[in-house]
């Protein structure tokens, strides 16, 4: 702990200002009433593609009528479907090491757990993880770590260069994203010179006296601001794909959904973009870890929180977990999720371990335990799309996510060819028979419903390609 104290600076950003107010948002969570007007006032104006204030979103967060609720789950439905279309993308979490200085109450890493196994992956372990998880079809990582001196800036980006470098077939990683602690401004220079995606840093809880009871004040997590702020540092710093998130139980659910559109906010004045993707993990059951879980969010209303967070940042990527069991996710996918991890190991070198989890080395125990080809099927036996696509990481385009939303024509022309040419790439190398034979049925019936000949002619060439001559990693 102290060498991370002594060698990071842990200044905050130009000008910080603590921009969540908990009495503000308190009394919008207590004081405002169901209102079937403005409900359907604010459900139009996210329909025309508009982001909601706090205020507006603290209407939606206070229906309880099972019409008006159904009113909010069509319109996340629609513009789910009109602004994004039907595709997925897929992803996988790859955990490098859980040692850590921290002790979140809720977090089987924590430090004073001393009956968790702690393990870093060795640089040739990493290699074995990366190409165990290319050989099922993975393109897009994100790579988690605790907090320890050990695991520097320097450290994360040379695992992000390895993670690159390795090759096996046709396999290959094409985007890496990441998930640790808050770093400084120099530190961020660092990793995102290494070639990162998106970093993520979930704030928790908005709750400043719930953060404090479950990340003690001595631990460097234990620093509200540091963390709050960390984002903001990171797009000083140059990375400007950036991922924010809350962990669903410990406050109630309405102020830390009102805690994660007021930081979507603060990003988007501060720099014009907001954050590219928001999580929403709710909180498991882990080694060693005993809660008492008073606000336990229940599963109606999570499918709400999910609607709710869909029309408040209409241009936001939303990313479901597999944390949640099989059929939620089935159920919220249609609410506006962007973004699903499968075939999902949370072992430190459990991809290339068979059985079932061991808990006293993992963080959490996960609820959607099937592999990448189960899942693959099922999105297809619900009409969705998986996409493999990394397209816009590669080219340069940052802000994908606002682009899809800003840019007319650009879901067309971009997302869903690349989705199609990724999926094609993935059921020709990795899909079994039966993923391979409805997947083609997928593609043909999307080629179908295009309206520009001069694209489908374009993707069809593609994919006689990618089918016929084995060409690979094609995209617009
Ligand atoms: N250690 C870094 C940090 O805390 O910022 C990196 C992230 S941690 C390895 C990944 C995330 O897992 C945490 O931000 C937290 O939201 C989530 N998490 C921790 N314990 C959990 C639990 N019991 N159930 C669900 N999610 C949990
Ligand atoms: Fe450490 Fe992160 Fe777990 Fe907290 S959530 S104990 S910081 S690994």
């Amino acid at each position: 702990m102290c060498l991370i104290k002594k060698t990071m600076d842990r200044a905050l950003s130009d000008g910080f200002k603590d921009f969540i107010d908990d009495s503000l948002l308190n009394s919008l969570v207590k004081n405002i009433k169901e209102d079937i007007i403005r409900v359907r006032e604010i459900i139009s104006k996210s329909m025309k593609k508009e982001p909601l204030t706090i205020e507006e979103t603290a209407v939606l967060c206070a229906v309880e009528d099972e019409g008006l609720l159904e009113e909010i789950f069509d319109a996340a439905r629609e513009l789910k479907k009109n602004v994004y279309g039907n595709r997925i993308v897929i992803f996988a979490p790859l955990y490098i090491g859980n040692k850590c200085v921290n002790d979140c109450a809720y977090c089987a890493f924590r430090k004073s757990l001393d009956t968790t196994v702690r393990k870093t992956l060795s640089t040739s372990e990493l290699h074995q993880q990366i190409e165990a998880l290319e050989k099922v079809g993975h393109k897009r990582l994100i790579l988690v770590y605790g907090e320890h001196p050990s695991y520097t800036p320097e450290y994360i980006a040379q695992t992000v260069r390895e993670a690159y470098s390795v090759k096996i077939d046709n396999g290959e990683i094409r985007r890496v994203n990441i998930n640790a602690a808050p770093l400084d401004r120099a530190g961020f220079k660092i990793v995102k010179e290494a070639g990162i995606g998106t970093f993520q840093i979930f704030q928790e809880t908005y709750h400043h006296k719930t953060y404090a009871k479950m990340h003690p004040p001595k631990t460097l997590k234990g620093d509200y601001q540091f963390r709050l702020d960390g984002l903001t540092r990171a797009y000083e710093a140059g990375c400007d794909d950036v991922g924010i998130g809350a962990l669903f139980g410990l406050y109630d659910w309405k102020f830390d959904v009102l805690g994660l559109v007021a930081h979507s906010w603060q990003l988007l004045n501060r720099f014009g973009c907001g954050p590219h993707t928001i999580s929403f993990p709710r909180i498991r059951p882990a080694h060693g870890v005993n809660l008492d879980l008073k606000y336990q969010v229940s599963d109606a209303d999570f499918k709400k929180l999910v609607a709710i967070l869909r029309l408040a940042v209409p241009y936001t990527g939303m990313i479901l977990t597999a944390r949640e069991p099989e059929a939620i996710r089935r159920e919220v996918m249609q609410f506006g999720v962007s973004q699903i991890d499968a075939g999902t190991k949370i072992e430190l070198g459990g991809y290339t371990k068979q059985g079932v989890q061991e808990l006293n080395k993992e963080q959490f125990q996960i609820g959607d335990v099937r592999s990448m080809d189960e899942i693959v099927l099922d999105l297809l036996k619900n009409d969705f799309v998986p996409s493999f696509c990394t397209s816009c990481y590669r080219q340069g385009r940052t802000g994908e996510q606002f682009m899809e939303f800003a840019v007319p024509g650009f879901i067309e022309k971009f997302c869903t060819p690349n989705a199609i040419l990724t999926f094609a790439e993935y059921l020709e190398d990795y899909g079994s028979a039966v993923t391979k034979e409805e997947g083609w049925k997928t593609i043909s019936r999307e080629l179908a419903s295009f309206g520009n000949e001069k694209s489908r002619m374009a993707i069809q060439s593609r994919l006689n390609d990618i089918r016929n001559r084995g060409t690979r990693d094609l995209y617009l």
